[in-house]
Parts: structure tokens; sequence; C-alpha cells
């Protein structure tokens, strides 16, 4: 049974001491991550947010986790994918703010990576983050979140989409099939092309919806924003997304030795979507605090496990939205079992579902 260290949210007294910031500090001196990264070089993986989001991992504990890991001995830096177009300095990851550099972890041209073949449909390459690659130790700290494509958002997607390249993300999202665009439903609203990060998509000049897959991730938030249902995601099969996730994360994994790997998860401001779509919504469920672990599957099923549909507060939804009736509360929003990417995670050998959770005063 796995061990996942956990510093609750709740609060007993007024007290600096029972601040989930301070149980942060209690947790990472009780976990094997001090000896971990003694003398080492250590990525810290994050998502860095995009526009308009407030929901990412306040500077404040990434500040206590890296001055945690130079007073061990570990040389760190923070990383996560293409920044240079998100504006991380907007939510305070900068140099200055967490005390380490803040890098793109393929390079700021995005070229720097290291190409593993793998076979599962159109996923063919992990691109493995440069920077990731070389590091000697990853602590991958995700902030939980419902994520559109796959239900959920934790360690496991951190690493397939955050520490390979955009060629690899394109094919992940490839697993779950294209676009396809219905004229006489379109009302012309521009929603489409408004929401796509990516200036992927456009009108041409005969008024037809085009996709320039090239640029197009997959991400379906023109398929989201659209207030008619013109456009559809064909061929979609979640399931094989979330394989190729668990693929993903082993492949990146499998370049670090035993043991040199570590997982918090925030879990806080759990939203409905992804801190990629630019903007915060209010938090599905109340605030439950941070958990670590050596095991991903553990940390996984652990995260999920406390993310209960009984405590749901139903502004976290947009309005009108219908619940599935059976299964997670992220299995009811998306139609998508969370549980799935955990169950293949375990398949490829990565941990074990079952834990113990130990709890940080
Ligand atoms: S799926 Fe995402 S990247 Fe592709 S066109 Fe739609 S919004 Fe843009
Ligand atoms: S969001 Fe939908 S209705 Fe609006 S322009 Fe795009 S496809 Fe047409």
């Amino acid at each position: 049974m796995s061990k996942v260290l956990f510093a609750p949210m709740g609060f007993s007294r007024y007290d600096i001491d029972q601040t989930l910031p301070s149980r942060f500090e209690r947790l990472l001196q009780k976990s094997e991550l001090g000896d971990m990264v003694q003398g080492k070089t250590v990525a810290i993986k994050i998502h860095v947010g995009d526009r308009m989001t407030f929901s990412t991992i306040p500077p404040v504990f990434l500040r206590i986790l890296v001055n945690f890991v130079q007073a061990h001995g570990g040389d760190c830096f923070i990383c996560d994918h293409a920044i240079a177009e998100r504006q991380p300095e907007n939510r305070g990851y900068t140099q200055s703010t967490l005390g380490c550099p803040v890098l793109d972890d393929c390079g700021h041209l995005n070229k720097y990576y290291y190409t593993k073949q793998v076979e599962l449909r159109t996923l063919q390459h992990v691109d493995i983050a440069g920077y990731i690659h070389d590091a000697d130790v990853l602590i991958d700290f995700s902030h939980v979140k419902g994520h559109g494509a796959c239900g959920y958002g934790g360690a496991c997607k951190n690493i397939a989409m955050g520490c390979v390249s955009t060629r690899t993300r394109q094919e992940e999202h490839g697993l779950e099939g294209g676009l396809e665009w219905d004229a006489d439903k379109c009302v012309r609203c521009n929603a489409c092309i408004e929401g796509c990060n990516h200036h992927a998509n456009s009108f041409n000049s005969q008024g037809e919806y085009e996709v320039f897959y090239h640029d197009c991730t997959l991400c379906q938030h023109c398929l989201k924003v659209c207030p008619t249902g013109a456009i559809r995601a064909i061929g979609h099969n979640y399931t094989e997304f979330q394989q190729g996730l668990a693929l993903c994360t082993k492949t990146v994994l499998d370049t670090f030795a035993p043991g040199h790997v570590f997982y918090i998860n925030l879990l806080a401001q759990i939203t409905i979507l992804c801190d990629c779509w630019g903007f915060t919504t209010p938090s599905l469920v109340p605030d439950i605090g941070i958990m670590a672990s050596s095991d991903i599957v553990a940390i996984e099923q652990a995260s999920l496990d406390a993310i209960k549909y009984e405590n749901l507060i139903p502004v976290g939804l947009p309005k009108g939205h219908v619940l599935g009736d059976t299964g997670h509360l992220f299995e009811r929003i998306h139609g998508k079992d969370p549980f799935v990417q955990i169950a293949m995670l375990e398949k490829y050998g990565l941990g074990s579902h079952e834990y113990a959770l130990e709890e940080v005063e």
C-alpha cells in the first residue's frame, strides 16, 4: 500500500500554523523529498495557466517548495510547455518571486526534446521536453481540476501534456478524433474563433469553417463554446486518449532513475475545466488541501476519492448544465470516467491504486 501525505485545508483555530502553506512546509519536511533532491538538478513541472486564469498554483506554495529544495542542496528550476506565449509573469511566476528560473521545458524555440517511438494509433512519438529529460529529479506539482477531454486533470495530465513537445500533444489529442462543422446549425457568432487559443480555426472566403490541424491541439474549446452545437468531435474515443496520456507519462517517467520523481497535487479551486482555457470559474467543491506521494497512481486515486459528488457547489457548473446520473463527479459532468486514466497508469506498472493517507497536522 502506497503512502500519500495529506495536508488538509480545514482548520480548528485562527493560527498561522493551521494555514495550508504552513501545513505544506510540514508536509515537505515529513516526506522523502529532502533526501531525493540532495546534490541533484530538479525540474519542478507546473501548469502556468493562460490569459485571465487565477486558479493555478499560488506562488506562495512554489516559493516554499523552491526554498525547501535549495535548503536540501537541490538546484531547481520551474517549467511548463510553451510558457512564452502564456504570460506566466501575470500569475506571479517569475524568477524574482519564486527564487529560481522559470523556463520553457522544450526551450524558448520549442525545439529541444528527445524522441521515443511508441505505437498507439495517432500517437507515434513521445518527444520528451529537453529540460525535463536532462534533470535528475522531477517534481510533478499539479493543480487538480476537471478536464473536458478526459474528465480529470492531475499528476498524469501535467506530465503527459506538459513534459512533451507540441507534436506529441497533437498526436495525443488525435486519439480523440477530429472536428466536423455543420453549416446549417452555424449562426456565424464567431465564438469558436475567439475561443481558440491557438488561432487554428477560421472561416474561409466561402464562409466555411476550417481547422488548421497543424496548429490545432484538438482541445475542443471551440466545440464547447459553440451555442448551437455546430461543431462536433468525430471518431471520439476518450478511453484511448486516456491510455495515450498514461503511455506518454510512462515514457517520460522511464527517463528517471527509480525514486527520483515526487508528486504533489493541490486540491484547491477545483474547477470544471483545465487552466489552459485562460479563465477561472467558481470551485466545484470546497477546497480540500494538498497531497504528496512518490506513487503517481496512489496520489491520483486519493485525489479523485477526495472529490465527492455530494460536496458539489452548484455555482461551479455553468447555468443549465445537466449532470449524468452515475459515477464520479467528473464523470457526471464530462461524461468520461476519470478512473480509466488511473487504471491505465497502473497497467503500465507505475504504481498502486491502494494507498494509505497520512495526515499532516
Ligand atoms: S479544437 Fe482547440 S485548437 Fe482546435 S480549432 Fe478548436 S479551439 Fe482551436
Ligand atoms: S461558435 Fe458555432 S455557431 Fe458560432 S460561428 Fe462557431 S460554429 Fe458557428
